[in-house]
């Protein structure tokens, strides 16, 4: 079942206008929260962030918190699904291409659950990455739907036979394209400030809790792109990928190649958090 414009429906009566702003500019915001055991992960860390993008962007949500919760509830329990995620998107809605807002238009949101399995392979195993210049705007903290930089660093990263592809801007390594960035150093864990040049994930603030509850030292400090070639371990983290970890960048090995034991133990105390058995 979807979710658009005010009204739950099949996907096959979902008839997007070509006049949506989010067709025409990408004008819009978007959310994808992981379903475990038929739950929302993080759920209200995840209403927080639409919130702040929303707001970051001039954008009104249709609906207030809770009737957004209300709809997501119904969503997933029409689902069914145990494992998946749900997506959602508020685009600043419907009128004749023209760049500045159009008075009283109403946003309008899309929103529907997918079943998912956890990348368990990835996560035994780890990815390959690849490093790639950060072309995007100044604002990265809004989770905006124009996503054309992601979306090219991703297919050179996939051209190149890598799985991510880590951006730096001028040298300093801010995420990846659709997943934040931290490595392992001496014991201690780095990834970049949470400000305009990142997407202020939810797994990266879960996984920052999780490294503070178990001592494992951490800072949000940038590393640079030649710090890559002395680093102990690295990973990425997301709603999708949980914690990833990264076992090679440019075709060179991160430590000895295979996913490091801090990442190992991050990932476990994902595990419990999140309740997860398999
Ligand atoms: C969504 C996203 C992330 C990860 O955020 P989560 O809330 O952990 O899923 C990281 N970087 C970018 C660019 C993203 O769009």
């Amino acid at each position: 079942m979807y979710f658009y414009q005010d009204k739950f429906m099949p996907k096959e009566d979902v008839h997007i206008s070509p006049d949506d702003r989010g067709y025409y500019f990408g004008d819009g915001i978007y959310e994808v929260i992981r379903i475990y055991k038929g739950q929302l992960f993080e759920r209200q860390r995840h209403l927080t962030r639409l919130a702040q993008s929303a707001a970051e962007i001039r954008i009104s949500l249709p609906y207030t918190i809770e009737q957004i919760n209300a709809i997501l509830d119904k969503l997933i329990a029409e689902s069914n699904i145990q494992s998946g995620n749900l997506y959602m998107q508020i685009t600043r809605g419907e009128g004749p291409r023209s760049h500045a807002f159009i008075p009283n238009t109403e946003a309008v949101m899309l929103a529907y659950c997918t079943e998912m399995v956890r990348p368990l392979e990835q996560l035994q195993n780890g990815i390959a990455v690849i490093t790639i210049d950060d072309t995007r705007w100044l604002h990265c903290n809004v989770k905006a739907l124009n996503l054309i930089p992601n979306v090219l660093a991703k297919q050179s990263a996939f051209e190149q036979g890598a799985k991510e592809a880590i951006l730096h801007r001028d040298g300093v390594i801010t995420e990846a394209s659709i997943a934040n960035f931290m490595v392992i150093k001496n014991g201690i864990l780095f990834t970049h400030p949470a400000n305009n040049l990142i997407l202020h994930g939810v797994t990266r603030a879960v996984v920052l809790d999780l490294a503070a509850q178990a001592n494992i030292p951490y800072e949000e400090k940038a590393i640079r792109l030649e710090d890559l070639s002395d680093i102990d371990e690295a990973f990425i983290t997301s709603t999708n990928a949980e914690i990833t970890p990264v076992i090679q960048i440019d075709g060179i090995l991160v430590g000895q190649g295979t996913p490091g034991p801090v990442t190992r133990k991050l990932q476990q105390l994902y595990e419990e958090y999140a309740q997860l058995d398999i």
